[in-house]
């Protein structure tokens, strides 16, 4: 028998036992305030990015390097064919399930906004991103012959992600992005990129594993606004899919390329007293208490009818939330907003503060001076229409909750409210008239009625996921087929079989 060892065995061996060893980045202080969460200042990029093995397995400080290796990755995946794609979205979604209480964790120590149950429960969620099933061809048939509309790939896709959901939106980019036969280069939030570097890193290798494609999910770090420059000027980038706020998705639109923005939203709610209280209050507690109000789909401001109000907020309180007094409600306001100078057009211009976005109950409940007990879901309490919390993506676990009078008047508020960002909204109603008359109005992409805002990403409700909602550029929830241009191929007079 031969017991020849050569290099590339040695090498190989190699990989795989620091591939085991956990793929971390090394060390570093993690940021102590989301304040620092902000697109980091114009960093000089690194010459050379560590190899692991002599291998990068997707990390790259170099974003033209990591998008020619991505272009090199992606005509590998060509050749794999389906089953090739398949097995990508298979590994991604089983190390997602088996490593959600670590990534899980990774993710809120580096971030420090969210809640712990909820970030497992986002990275076991992958399981129901659609994959390549989703990719059915259109076909025609007629005296003419037969024509086929196929979902083909772009190639290599610039991806943008934010800091509210780091590693689950890449996660759910790539399983989008490769069942449908593209690669990836990910520009991460700078606040939240150490966790996705280290998920990017255990996809690559495990998809190196089975498949020998070594740089198919690549990730830029660190990330910074002159790498995402980079990106966007890339002759292998087809597409940008950014997620985040306006500014991202202003970046995005000016680029010059082909954008998909899933962009910011600031979801109302209209309880009309038509259905059950207690539910309409369940829902919006499960919903505007989600992972501490981060969900760009959550629900952030509620308007309610009169003669029921009262009800419904004794309905938020059994569900495990604290109203606040208006003296509390105006200490938290203090500390929830800043107005930065030289901000708006002659008066100051309010500015979320980031140290408490994501941040739980009871840190919030100390601001407004008050403890709140252990397990408190949310905190709420009655203001007016035109109250900050009402006007904000704030993204804390506080609700405003404004009283109106009519639906009509609801219906006008809450579409103030959203901004014109076409987002999500939610209805609590048995009234169709209703229903209708609102989702007219506010032209969401999600429009959920008698559940909470997870319900229209399939918790709760019927649909699929993904953390991706394409609501500027109105492609809708993300899924495969968002990522491919469609090709035509036509066979003249021939192949119709009857
Ligand atoms: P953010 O806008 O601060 O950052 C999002 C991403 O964009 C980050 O990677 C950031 O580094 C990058 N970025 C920001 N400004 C940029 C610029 N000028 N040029 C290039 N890159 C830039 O948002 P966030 O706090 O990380 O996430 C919360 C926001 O994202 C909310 O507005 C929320 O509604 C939105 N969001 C939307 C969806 C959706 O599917 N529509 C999903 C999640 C979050």
């Amino acid at each position: 028998m031969s017991t020849a060892i050569n290099e590339t065995m040695i090498r190989d061996v190699v990989e795989e036992v620091l591939g085991r060893l956990g793929g971390g980045a090394p060390a570093r202080p993690v940021p102590t305030s989301p304040a620092s969460a902000q697109p980091a200042p114009l960093a000089p990029a690194a010459a050379t990015t560590p190899r692991r093995g002599g291998r990068r397995f997707g990390v790259f400080t170099d974003a033209d390097e990591a998008c020619a290796a991505a272009h090199e990755a992606y005509l590998q995946l060509s050749e794999r064919g389906v089953a090739g794609r398949n097995q990508v979205v298979r590994i991604v979604k089983d190390l997602c399930d088996a490593r959600a209480e670590e990534w899980g964790r990774l993710e809120l120590d580096e971030t420090r906004i969210g809640r712990l149950d909820h970030k497992i429960e986002k990275l076991k969620g992958q399981r129901g991103i659609p994959g390549v099933e989703f990719l059915q061809p259109y076909a025609l048939s007629g005296d003419h012959g037969i024509t086929l509309e196929e979902y083909a790939p772009f190639g290599v896709i610039g991806a943008v992600t934010p800091s509210t959901h780091s590693i689950p939106t890449m996660a759910c980019n790539i399983i989008s992005m490769a069942a449908a036969g593209n690669a990836a280069v990910f520009n991460a939030h700078p606040g939240a990129y150490r966790c996705a570097v280290q998920a990017a890193r255990v996809f690559n290798e495990a998809i190196h594993r089975e498949l020998g494609i070594e740089n198919l999910a690549c990730i830029l770090e660190p990330p910074t606004l002159e790498s995402f420059a980079a990106l966007s000027k890339n002759e292998h980038v087809k597409v940008l899919c950014v997620t985040g706020g306006p500014g991202v998705v202003k970046a995005a639109m000016q680029s010059g390329k082909r954008a998909i923005c899933a962009g910011p939203g600031n979801p109302p709610v209209l309880v009309d007293g038509t259905s059950c209280l207690d539910n309409a209050a369940r829902c919006v507690v499960l919903g505007g208490a989600y992972d501490n109000n981060l969900l760009c789909i959550g629900e952030k401001e509620v308007y309610v009818l009169e003669p029921f109000i009262d009800r419904f907020m004794a309905a938020l309180e059994k569900h495990g939330s604290v109203r606040l007094t208006d003296p509390q409600v105006e200490r938290l306001r203090q500390a929830a907003f800043v107005f930065p100078p030289g901000q708006g057009a002659g008066c100051p211009h309010a500015v979320v503060n980031r140290e408490l976005v994501g941040r739980d109950p009871a840190v919030l409940g100390q601001a407004a001076g008050i403890n709140v007990p252990a397990g408190t879901q949310l905190l709420f309490a009655e203001t007016g229409a035109d109250d900050l919390f009402v006007e904000e993506e704030q993204m804390m676990p506080f609700l405003p909750i404004v009283r109106v009078k009519s639906v009509e008047e609801g219906i006008a508020l809450a579409k103030k409210a959203e901004q014109g960002y076409k987002h999500s909204a939610m209805i609590h109603s048995h009234d169709v008239a209703h229903m209708t008359a609102m989702a007219k109005a506010l032209e969401t992409t999600l429009f959920i009625k008698n559940g909470a805002c997870v319900a229209g990403l399939g918790n709760g409700g019927e649909g699929y996921s993904n953390f991706s909602i394409a609501t500027t550029t109105g492609e809708g929830i993300c899924n495969p087929r968002t990522f491919t241009r469609v090709r035509r191929c036509v066979m003249v007079d021939k192949l119709r079989i009857f």
